[in-house]
């Protein structure tokens, strides 16, 4: 019996649609593909969602799909690229409406008609409607001359007109009707252009004051006209104002000429603004001999991008808001729409194009178009639009996707992944200018672990600085100077000069072990990510490595790393060490850390999901792999493994059963598995107030302050709008780590802290005075923490924290450190 699959960007629809059907086609197959996995009202259509629903309802004789509208129809196709050959082959996409349509499918495929007559029956299925209710009844008003079908006239108020955030709202509401949407710019008298695509639109240049004509035809063609005119009525939803100056606009610059934002890592830096952009990748010239192969693959990359998009749009609503994120609806439109994928489908099929030559010469063409228009604003949409088509192309042809920077200066961008900041070329950027992110963000951690200086958090008006504007930035300060004085640059250069003689001075120092005035050993290890940081962190005098971040070996690549990969690349980094101890961290993704081809179901609050421990946990054969590289480094060098993000004893137990269970694959397979100290990073509250559970079953406790902050103040750790309250130095996360302590000191278990407060030079009385014996800190930093130990009296040093747990502030904490500690000198170049 042919099967129906009904897909529907509601899910609502396609359960009432597939009611009235099962009404009719009783025991027909009828799967449903409705809405998305995302919080409500979830509209929006999932090709994978379409894919499966289409598997379940093929029982052999044919699956009819009816969609409802616009991405829908997108989904169902990319789903049958997804679809195996053999099965795809007995799948037909149906234009039929949707509800008349599947009962009548529903009808034909009970009496076990082939899939050829059920989709005639369901095509044929409006008929009786148009029949009963004839054609008058579809007109609103009376159709323009020459247009055909309903018309508006719509005035565009928008200060900079239809760019992207407004024409994405006028294209996504066009989207949601039944009708074929077409404008006219009647001021300039160009077009009609479609309503459904971006680009198209675009092309129009809609200015303030402009009156555009809007025609549609089809069955909701007044509701869709309706809609839009509500929406003109709305300024097209742009509530926040906007400067009617189109970019580039003159540096903006307060009466010191600084743009502010929080201090990301130490450090000055002077140079001209560099705005990131994606390099662009190599495109391949063999023409496509299999295009439908083609095809597919161009489809998957953009579904990456399209995935990589709504993560960025997501992160930046939740730490900017929605206005901010708008600007990605836009992108996410690019990617579905037709004024780029048909000329690219004509490429592939016609032209025998491969997949990466036909997108690109789709998109670099409407990027000319965009280059030729007067507006300046939508000008520089070209290059919103290239970055996109550089995203997909380097999912297309693999290799780095990273954008990167081509001339020497100070790197200008949104925010960085943490792969974006390890890809950046260390001898063209002098500095890290950020809109968003906070100081324990993961870019903000990396650019320290750099010796890179970094302002964070600076604000959306940092992107409006042109490129090559000269700027001096301030690290320490979290300040940016746009086109500073002359003077202001001199005193600048002479801080520098000062900084760089205090860290050769601490340098000379550096090799020599931490003890405290009293004599206490305090180790200074390194957090590290990269073969890089390692060697930075040995010059630097680091006594061996606290945490190993292994993430860096699973970012910016397409597959996950096999076990002789993980075990060359531990391997070598403890060959680097010299004979220096290693505490691996189990891979830690999820949340701020996602790995594109680690498929996840989206989560309303990721930093409380599926993360660190949990993710190994889920998914043991990640783990187990892990594990084996790690225990075959440890029979060779001093090797020590950590488990993140562990919330309860449980968890716990159950990674080191999986321990177990590595040794016995690694031993089974003939080789050796060497003696491993086993700890846990204490970053949840739970854990912390459970030491005394955990400290039987540890070998060592390390603190993951970060992390730590972040839940127990509830405040975002890459979040800049929180940055304030996230401050480690709190006495309730003090008083975290005074619990840990305690219970690590009776059970005879030693206690790390490998946060960025380690590296904080005034935090090491405190948390060394809280029984803290080995600080990880940022490679660079190593010198400085050393001094900074040197300089501290351990019985003084358990009166001052006793005192800071007294405290009701973060500032307070702050305060009463701050005199304590003589200034140190600034950290030592990598
Ligand atoms: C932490 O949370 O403090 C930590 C060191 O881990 P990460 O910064 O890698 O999350
Ligand atoms: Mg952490």
């Amino acid at each position: 019996m042919v099967g129906l699959v009904i897909v529907s960007h509601s899910a609502t629809l396609a359960a009432g649609v597939a009611e009235l059907a099962r009404g009719m086609g009783g025991e027909v197959p009828i799967e449903l593909a409705g809405g998305i996995d995302a919080p409500e009202p979830a509209l929006g259509t999932d090709a994978v969602r379409v894919t499966e629903a289409i598997e379940r309802a093929d029982r052999g004789d044919g699956v009819l799909v009816l969609m409802d509208l616009g991405s829908a129809v997108l989904s169902a196709e990319m789903a049958l690229d997804l679809l195996p050959e053999e099965s795809r082959s007995r799948v037909l996409l149906c234009e039929a409406p949707l509800a008349e349509g599947a009962v009548a499918a529903a009808v034909t495929a009970k009496l076990g008609a082939s899939l050829e007559d059920v989709a005639a029956e369901a095509r044929g299925a409006l008929q009786a409607k148009v029949a009963h209710l004839g054609s008058d009844a579809v007109a609103p008003s009376a159709p323009a001359p020459g247009t055909g079908g309903a018309t508006v006239t719509l005035s565009v108020r928008n200060p900079l007109g239809l760019h992207a955030r407004p024409a994405a709202r006028f294209v996504q509401t066009a989207g949601g009707f039944d009708a074929d949407v077409s404008v006219t710019n009647v001021t300039t008298g160009r077009g009609p252009a479609s309503g459904r695509s971006l680009n198209a639109l675009a092309t129009l240049g809609v200015r303030q004051g402009h009156e555009v004509l809007v025609a549609a035809h089809g069955s909701q063609a007044a509701e869709a006209l309706a809609a839009l005119a509500a929406l003109a009525e709305r300024d097209f939803d742009e509530q926040e104002p906007v400067a009617a100056t189109p970019v580039p606009v003159a540096p903006p610059r307060s009466d010191e000429g600084s743009l502010t934002g929080l201090p990301g890592a130490p450090g000055t830096a002077l140079g001209a603004a560099r705005h990131l952009r994606s390099a662009a990748p190599e495109i391949p010239t063999e023409p496509a001999s299999d295009p439908e192969a083609e095809w597919e693959a161009l489809a998957r990359a953009i579904e990456q991008v399209r995935a990589e998009t709504l993560a960025t749009r997501d992160s930046v609503a939740a730490r900017a808001g929605e206005y901010s994120a708008a600007i990605f609806d836009a992108h996410l439109l690019f990617l579905e729409d037709e004024a780029l994928l048909e000329p690219a489908r004509r490429a592939v099929f016609d032209e025998r194009q491969n997949a990466a030559q036909a997108w690109q010469a789709a998109t670099e063409a409407v990027a000319d178009d965009y280059r030729r228009l007067d507006d300046e604003y939508l000008r520089a949409r070209a290059e919103d639009l290239t970055g996109l088509a550089r995203q997909v192309v380097a999912r297309l042809v693999g290799g780095q996707s990273a954008p990167a920077v081509a001339e020497p200066g100070v790197v200008i961008a949104p925010d960085l992944t943490p792969a974006d900041t390890a890809a950046l070329d260390r001898d063209l950027v002098r500095g890290i200018a950020t809109a968003y992110g906070s100081a324990t963000s993961h870019s903000a951690i990396l650019a320290r672990s750099l010796g890179i200086p970094a302002v964070v958090g600076v604000g959306e008006e940092l992107l409006e600085v042109p490129e090559g504007t000269p700027l001096v930035l301030d690290g320490d300060a979290g300040a940016v100077y746009v086109d500073p004085a002359e003077e202001l640059v001199r005193s600048y250069e002479r801080r520098r000069e000062q900084a760089e003689a205090a860290a050769r001075q601490a340098l000379a120092s550096a090799r020599l072990p931490a003890r405290t005035r009293d004599g206490r050993p305090i180790e200074v290890v390194a957090n590290v990510g990269s073969p890089a940081d390692v060697d930075t962190a040995v010059a630097n005098g680091a006594e061996g490595v606290g945490l190993l971040r292994t993430e860096f070996l699973f970012l910016d690549r397409n597959s996950l790393p096999s076990e002789e990969e993980q075990f060359a690349a531990y391997g070598d980094m403890a060959e680097r060490l010299q004979g220096r101890p290693l505490i691996l961290r189990t891979l830690d993704v999820g949340a701020d850390k996602p790995l594109p081809y680690l498929t996840q179901r989206p989560e309303a609050n990721p930093f409380l999901g599926v993360r660190g421990i949990r993710l190994g946990l889920e998914r043991p054969e990640l783990l187990e792999t892990q594990l084996r590289a790690a225990l075959r480094v440890a029979c060779e060098h001093p090797l020590k493994v950590m488990f993140p993000m562990v919330a309860t004893l449980a968890e716990y137990l159950e990674a080191v059963a999986v321990l177990a269970r590595a040794r016995e694959q690694v031993e089974q397979a003939g080789q050796t598995a060497g003696e491993v100290e086993v700890g846990i990073m204490v970053e949840i509250p739970s854990a912390a107030l459970a030491a005394e559970a955990f400290s039987p079953e540890v070998d060592f406790f390390s603190i993951g302050t970060n992390d730590l902050t972040q839940y127990t103040l509830a405040a975002e750790r890459g979040n800049e709008r929180v940055a304030g309250l996230a401050d480690a130095l709190h006495p309730s996360v003090l008083r975290l780590v005074q619990a840990v302590g305690e219970a690590a000191h009776r059970h005879g278990k030693w206690l790390g802290v490998c946060g960025e407060l380690a590296s904080d030079p005034s935090a090491v009385p405190v948390l060394v005075g809280l029984g803290v014996t080995e600080l990880s800190v940022n490679p660079p930093a190593v010198p400085a923490i050393k001094e900074a130990v040197r300089q501290v009296d351990y019985g003084a040093a358990a009166a001052l924290a006793d005192e800071a747990l007294r405290l009701t502030s973060a500032e307070d904490v702050r305060a009463l450190l701050a005199p304590k500690v003589a200034p140190i000198v600034e950290h030592a170049a990598p």
